[in-house]
């Protein structure tokens, strides 16, 4: 197959292999015409950021198949209302594309907002709209004023740009909502929660850390959002952004208007989510809590790691190939295969910049491929030539992935398993393994004559943390425990969080063991 796949010229300055030559990558351009690339437009960048408000009204102003994707596909929950699942559209026709569509769209938001009386609501423009000149700025004042709702519009016309302009549109949509409450603000460190969407509940897991350590959360803007503590957001002393292509233009905007200072995180992987933790607690400057923080990494992580080391044993020397939407969390991914001993060949992103893309390339071996905006042919052809077991995506990727024969882990949207913070990496290691390990891959041309997969992962039984049953192996004790670092100390580092201090030097167990 190989040989069979050529990249088109136009695109050869956007995939590089590690090592070959000295870096250099071309991103943040337009997908080239004809390269089927794997991104979503504006309009779906602006819908991701908003629609997990859940006490809001969402209209899509457009035809019916730019709503044809609901919400329902999607993993994100709500611990309310459920509004936000409901799919609403104008369905624009031929005469409202000839006479306009400005009337449609004001009679269903004054419709809607009578039958379901959403706290505020938000009508996306898609890529007719944008062509016929509709002037949604004018509908939603009228709505607002007629019904006492905030109506507000989002300029996400597909055609004008790619999903990160979309991401940009929601951040000024939500601009508009912020500062908008006089509610007292709590006492006591306070943040607000940017870019973690509650797939399979996992702002919950995340909100959980934070009130143990003693963080009081304001809002969770992207994942179960509620428009009244958007609302209020303001009141917060620290943004804490993952994901931060959708949400670092809501936090530069919070930054300039409110002096409210940001942090980026992920919390995916025992690193990640370990450094989230312990930078948002530095921030505050509390001695009281970082020794919170410090007790709540040691516990989860004494929690996982026997669960996680059989998972290594079964997975060490396996390859993988990792693409996401931002570039953030494919470093998390590159970092958590390797806890499990995969080796990550091929990794690259939608949205990536420069920076991300420098950052990238220093965590990943030589010989990595690194790929901008690709498409399902260069992905199939770096799966080939680099012998990866496993494709790491979402939705569009995963046909690609059961073409070639290979394991896929859905590490998406569209997912219904929690694989945020350190329960969800054991789910995560739990993917991985089963679909690798999974013996119809023997069947598949490409490994039909190779050696059979190791299928035991040791004697035992094996939970995931979502099942809900206590893990079954006696947690290790921490080599390190007596000698924890008291808050912005960098006495010792740990090998599987990379931290500057602090964790609880599991690692130097696994790095001994490895
Ligand atoms: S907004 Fe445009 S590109 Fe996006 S789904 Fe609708 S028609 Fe397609």
């Amino acid at each position: 197959m190989r040989e069979a796949i050529d990249i088109l010229d136009a695109r050869r300055r956007q995939v590089h292999t590690k090592g070959s030559q000295p870096f250099q990558l071309d991103c943040e351009k337009h997908s080239v015409a004809g390269s089927v690339s794997q991104r979503a437009c504006v309009f779906c960048g602006s819908r991701v950021v908003l629609y997990p408000i859940t006490d809001a009204l969402h209209l899509v102003h457009g035809p019916i198949g730019c709503a044809a994707y609901t919400w329902d596909i999607r993993g994100a929950q709500s611990s309310g209302s459920q509004l936000h699942r409901m799919s609403f559209s104008t369905d624009l026709r031929e005469k409202d594309v000839i006479y306009g569509g400005e009337k449609k769209c004001e009679a269903a938001l004054i419709e809607l907002i009578g039958r379901y009386r959403p706290k505020a609501a938000f009508v996306y423009a898609t890529c007719i709209v944008g062509l016929i000149g509709d002037d949604l700025e004018a509908v939603c004042r009228r709505v607002t004023a007629q019904t006492g709702v905030e109506t507000i519009p989002v300029h996400s016309e597909g055609f004008a740009g790619s999903k990160k302009d979309g991401y940009t549109a929601a951040c000024a949509a939500l601009d508009r909502l912020v500062g908008t409450s006089e509610s007292p603000p709590p006492d006591g460190p306070s943040i607000n929660i940017l870019g973690d969407f509650n797939i399979a509940g996992e702002t919950w897991i995340i909100r959980d850390y934070y009130e143990r350590m003693g963080v009081n959360v304001i809002s969770t803007i992207t994942g179960d959002g509620r428009v009244d503590d958007i609302r209020r957001a303001h009141q917060a002393q620290l943004n804490v952004v993952q994901c931060s292509g959708s949400m670092k233009g809501l936090a530069r905007l919070m930054k300039q208007k409110y002096d409210i200072p940001f942090v980026h995180v992920s919390y995916f992987g025992l690193e990640d989510v370990s450094k989230a933790l312990y930078d948002v607690a530095e921030q505050f400057n509390d001695p009281a809590m970082m020794q919170r923080t410090t007790q709540l990494v040691r516990d989860e992580i004494s929690a996982v790691m026997p669960q996680l080391r059989r998972y290594r044993d079964a997975l060490q020397g396996k390859k993988a190939a990792v693409y996401t939407g931002g570039a953030f969390k494919a470093f998390s991914l590159v970092r958590s295969l390797r806890t499990l001993g995969v080796q990550t060949v091929i990794a690259g992103s939608q949205t990536g910049n420069p920076q991300d893309y420098q950052q990238l390339e220093s965590l990943c071996d030589d010989g990595t491929v690194l790929l901008d905006d690709t498409n399902p042919l260069e992905l199939a052809k770096f799966i080939d030539q680099t012998g990866a077991d496993l494709l790491i995506g979402g939705v569009k990727e995963r046909p690609i992935a059961y073409k070639l024969g290979v394991a896929f882990c859905d590490h998406n949207h569209e997912r219904k398993r929690c694989l945020a913070g350190y329960e969800g990496m054991v789910n995560f290691a739990n993917e991985v393994y089963s679909s690798v390990c999974s013996p119809v891959w023997s069947l598949s041309p490409r490994k039909r004559h190779a050696p059979p997969v190791k299928r035991s992962i040791g004697p035992g039984p094996l939970v995931t943390a979502d099942a809900g049953l206590p893990l079954n192996t006696k947690a290790p004790q921490c080599p390190t425990a007596a000698t924890v670092p008291s808050a912005g100390s960098d006495s010792h580092a740990c090998g599987v969080c990379q931290l500057k201090a602090h964790c609880s030097g599991l690692a130097a167990q696994e790095t001994e063991t490895a």
